[in-house]
């Protein structure tokens, strides 16, 4: 059934739900976003600091609780925007969320984000993997940054601080 590949993604998602990066508080946030996906219970806090010009990501935290699934994708998601230009990150969370649901392939994302694609496989753990990464569109948006999408936040409860 499993392959060598879906093996090495299922370690790395592992490793990061196990000892998540960027987990703990961020004094000088410029936003603080809270974000809640009702199907599971996952719960996170994220907080993102910008540069003066808000246009580019110099720091993210988040604090909360959720299952694996949630954890690696917030560790995944927070790493990969720290020193990211706004835009870039909205391009990645777009291209996350265009590949959670089976439009995209996953090869088109950096980094660890393609140890994810497997979630794809579970349909219901997919608002699990999506959770950090629509939090951090909706606080580039709440923070004033350039290059916010859209307003689909697909059975999200998230809210700015
Ligand atoms: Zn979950």
């Amino acid at each position: 059934m499993s392959s060598p590949l879906d093996t090495m993604y299922k370690e790395i998602v592992l490793e990061h739900s196990k000892d998540p990066r960027c987990f703990g508080p961020l004094e000088d946030a410029d936003v603080t976003q809270k974000a809640f996906n009702p199907l599971c219970g996952d719960r996170i806090e994220l907080r993102v600091k910008l540069d003066p010009a808000r246009e580019r990501i110099v720091a993210t935290r988040f604090e909360g609780q959720g299952c694996s699934i949630c954890m690696a994708s917030s560790s995944i998601m927070a790493e990969e925007s720290e020193g990211e230009s706004v835009r870039a990150m909205n391009e990645q969370i777009e291209r996350f969320r265009q590949v959670m649901q089976g439009k995209e392939d996953p090869s088109v994302l950096d980094g660890d984000a393609e140890a994810l694609a497997g979630v794809r496989a579970f349909p219901v753990r997919i608002k699990c993997a999506l959770l950090a990464w629509m939090a951090m569109k909706d606080a580039l948006k709440a923070a004033g940054a350039e290059g916010a999408g859209d307003d689909d936040r697909a059975g999200f409860v998230t809210q700015t601080e």
